[in-house]
């Protein structure tokens, strides 16, 4: 389908907006299906990732256990090869999916010997739901996000063959991890949004010394807090996924910073919309008390918040280590800033609309630019709607002009959102005295 991890985030956030726990019902399915997508023979993509599209099935992923979370390497459930297969023993925990999934990665130890290195001593499986020896546990009773199903799994020498190990043998550390780099970025930014959207019509509705409380300082000091975590947030989770997509070297690190970042700001908004609500807060019949329980977990799952703070500050360490050992020029890093971001902004223009609205808003120097081309029939001025918008808004230029030009030119898949940017299909009736733009629109 072609869809990458940005576009996943932009769903993704979509749900969480609705119900973190749906959202993590899927996501956790994506969380098992990403090492098969990355690292996956293609017999083994057809099989597992083939029957998820033609049915409605979940994957799970299967790392943590009951003596090992955070420590993925202390994990013990161990695997040993019989001839042309694996006997798997041990005990995973916290499984979301655990009782419903159709198929498992799952993460053992191959290498009993405790000091073999972490990236040597684990391999990576899939194993099918029905596998003698494999048992889910009772569905465990969370604080929030319950429509979403954890549970402990025990495996009891279970057979699986060696067609299903996942990559090479010894290297499930790293795949087990690598999978984070597009799973991170899908932070609960939605659930933030909404605890946002809710606080602030409530702060507009409820009065209190004979003004909206959203009037007294103190309240909408709370709000503003809240929106500028909503739309950071965003920008943390787009530049990481943007960084995954592009497979570079900063994708880890970003995706640790969008996820430790979105969970922070998830769960102070969800406090502050409790306060908003005062003591209506506190209780089941209005939506925020939910919101407050679901943000917890993102906290904790898919790496601590203490744990993405370690990532990130490793990262820092080393980079400035290396600097030191290898005395790159001055200038190295920030070129190298100054080109990621100039690339970020035009992976940013062609994604989605909502960022070439904020792009646009941002950048008006290229203008006269993108206007020039579009003049000139050049479709790639129309990765550049927004600028052409903002230029037409600082000079008045006519739009019947406008209209010939976009109805004659411009890409038809572009022709509705150039159209909503310019504002021309009031303009088209009032000033052009045309409507065959509108009715373009209309057929799409
Ligand atoms: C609802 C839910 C769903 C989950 N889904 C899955 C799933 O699908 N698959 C899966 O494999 N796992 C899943 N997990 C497990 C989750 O990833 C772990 O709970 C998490 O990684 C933390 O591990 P732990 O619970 O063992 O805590 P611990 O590792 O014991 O950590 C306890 C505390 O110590 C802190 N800590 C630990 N080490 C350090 C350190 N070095 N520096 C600073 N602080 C540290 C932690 O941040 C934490 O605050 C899920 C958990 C929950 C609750």
């Amino acid at each position: 389908m072609n869809v990458g991890t940005f576009d996943g985030c932009l769903v993704a956030e979509e749900f969480s907006y609705g119900c973190t726990g749906i959202g993590t019902a899927l996501e956790g399915s994506g969380l098992g299906q990403a090492p098969v997508i990355a690292f996956g023979t293609k017999e083994q993509q057809k099989k597992y990732l083939g029957r998820l599209v033609e049915e409605p099935l979940v994957a799970a992923y299967c790392v943590t256990e009951p003596g090992a979370g955070s420590d993925v390497a202390g994990i013990r459930t161990k695997a040993e090869k019989k001839g042309n297969e694996w006997i798997i023993n041990g005990t995973k925990m916290w499984i979301t999916n655990g009782g419903i999934a159709n198929w498992y990665f799952l993460l053992t130890r191959t290498n009993p010997d405790p000091k073999a290195p972490a990236n040597k001593a684990f391999t990576a499986f899939i194993v099918e739901r029905e596998t003698e020896g494999l048992t889910p546990g009772r569905k465990e009773i969370n604080m929030g996000q319950r429509a979403s199903d954890t549970r402990m799994i025990t495996f009891e020498d279970v057979r699986v063959p060696q067609e299903n190990v996942l990559g090479k043998e010894g290297e499930g550390f790293k795949i087990a991890m690598k999978t984070f780099d597009k799973t991170r970025p899908m932070a609960p930014v939605g659930l933030a949004k909404r605890a946002l959207d809710e606080a602030t019509k409530y702060a507009t509705e409820r009065k209190t010394f004979n003004k909206p409380i959203a009037e007294h300082q103190a309240v909408a000091f709370m709000l503003a807090d809240m929106s500028i975590g909503v739309e950071t947030a965003r920008l943390a989770w787009m530049k990481s996924a943007w960084a995954a997509d592009h497979n570079l070297p900063t994708t880890t690190v970003l995706a640790s910073i969008a996820k430790c970042y979105a969970g922070d700001v998830a769960n102070k908004c969800a406090t502050n919309a409790v306060q908003i609500f005062g003591g209506a807060g506190f209780n089941t019949e209005y939506p925020v008390e939910k919101l407050m329980r679901d943000a917890k977990i993102y906290q904790i799952y898919e790496g601590t918040a203490q744990i993405q703070r370690l990532i990130i500050s490793r990262y820092l360490i080393n980079e400035t280590t290396q600097k030191n050992a290898f005395s790159l020029p001055e200038n190295t890093t920030e070129l190298g800033n100054l080109s990621e971001i100039a690339s970020f902004r035009d992976t940013l223009l062609e994604h989605s609309a909502r960022s070439r609205l904020r792009a646009a808003t941002a950048d008006t120097t290229c203008a006269d630019d993108a206007l020039n081309l579009l003049e000139r029939g050049d479709s790639s001025a129309i990765q550049r709607p927004s600028l052409v918008a903002s230029h037409l808004r600082r000079t008045k230029k006519c739009y019947r002009n406008v209209v010939t030009l976009v109805n004659d030119r411009v890409e038809t898949p572009w022709k509705k959102e150039v159209c909503n940017f310019l504002g021309l299909l009031s303009v088209c009736r009032r000033v052009a005295g045309t409507d065959s733009l509108q009715s373009l629109v209309e057929k799409e």
